[in-house]
């Protein structure tokens, strides 16, 4: 985790050369729209948070984001991930209506992150069309957890990310590396939970303090860390699908093509209508947001090019999880 220096080229070094072997020089490109940022959860570490009663609310128009989505997704993109906050309202009427459409006309694997729902509205999102459900754990230390007041107990995340998996959603998760008061250990500890999970991938964030939480004064996450991490999750698991989250650009100047650098095999283009992106304030409202040409700079500077095939067609054709 703490590796500097020499020892840390080599360590990011083999983690290009694992990820080369297994994806090429191909990347996943996904786009985001970020739907609606209501949200019923009270996480220390996210200016969403329920508690945040400045913060303006929307849910955008599903037959808006379609459209959106349909006549604008760049020609790169093969997957949209259709992201809330933990809002069943805006699951039910805007997120299950949205992949309907989609489904129909469009062929790009849907993502969802749309937090702890209930088994019959995971069986819905199926249904309509969707593949992949992101499921974040953010921290493998159960006390912690609590104490950043993350959604329900950690025990339950991790129910729900075994009951997706068991009900033939590809799941993917992650973390957020370097709250205040965090040791390497403490990374170590995430990596383990991870690789622990029937996952199709994980991804590694930096802590950023949001300014509009009670976290806003703790110091970031080291970023030398960050991407050592990056790194020994692509080793501890090569066939996983990690993405280079935008934040990483706050880490570091750019982090997003050291995250590239480092193991990541995902960019996300970011598509929420500029009159909502600056109310999803997951961290700060300036946050790094990658626009197509954001991410094709950065994959052609590290000489990487955009996967023909989407990331739901990659796991349907049996990159099966892989947990210890
Ligand atoms: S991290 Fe997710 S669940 Fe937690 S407050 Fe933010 S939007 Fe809600």
């Amino acid at each position: 985790m703490t590796a500097e220096g020499a020892a840390q080229t080599a360590l990011h070094a083999r983690a290009a050369a694992v990820t080369r072997e297994q994806f090429g020089h191909k990347v996943f490109v996904r786009a985001v729209v970020e739907i609606s940022n209501f949200c019923r959860q009270n996480c220390a570490y996210c200016g969403m948070r329920r508690e945040n009663r400045a913060l303006h609310r929307f849910r955008a128009g599903a037959e808006e984001i379609a459209r959106l989505i349909v006549d604008h997704a760049p020609a790169s993109v093969t997957d949209i991930n259709i992201q809330t906050g933990e809002d069943p309202v805006a699951a039910r009427e805007l997120v299950l209506p949205l992949i309907k459409i989609l489904r129909r006309e469009t062929r790009f694997g849907l993502s969802v992150c749309a937090g702890t729902l209930g088994p019959e509205m995971y069986d819905q999102l199926r249904s309509a069309g969707a593949a992949l459900y992101i499921m974040k754990f953010e921290c493998a230390d159960p006390g912690h957890y609590e104490r950043l007041e993350a959604p329900g107990t950690l025990a339950e995340r991790l129910r729900h990310i075994h009951l997706l998996a068991q009900s033939g959603w590809f799941v993917s998760s992650g973390f957020i590396g370097g709250f205040p008061g965090q040791t390497p250990r403490d990374w170590l500890r995430n990596l383990e939970l991870a690789r622990s999970l029937p996952l199709h991938g994980c991804s590694v964030s930096p802590f950023v303090p949001g300014e509009e939480t009670p976290l806003r004064d703790g110091p970031a996450a080291d970023a030398a860390w960050t991407f050592n991490c990056i790194a020994a999750l692509r080793l501890l698991r090569p066939a996983w699908v990690i993405p280079a989250v935008s934040a990483l650009n706050l880490a570091a100047k750019d982090g997003y093509r050291h995250g590239l650098r480092a193991g990541a095999n995902l960019v996300t283009i970011n598509m929420t209508p500029d009159d909502l992106r600056g109310d999803y304030v997951i961290y700060k409202r300036d946050r790094f947001i990658m626009t197509e040409e954001r991410v094709r700079e950065a994959m052609t500077a590290e000489g990487l090019a955009p996967s023909p095939q989407s990331l739901a067609e990659f796991y349907a054709r049996g990159a099966a999880p892989v947990a210890a």
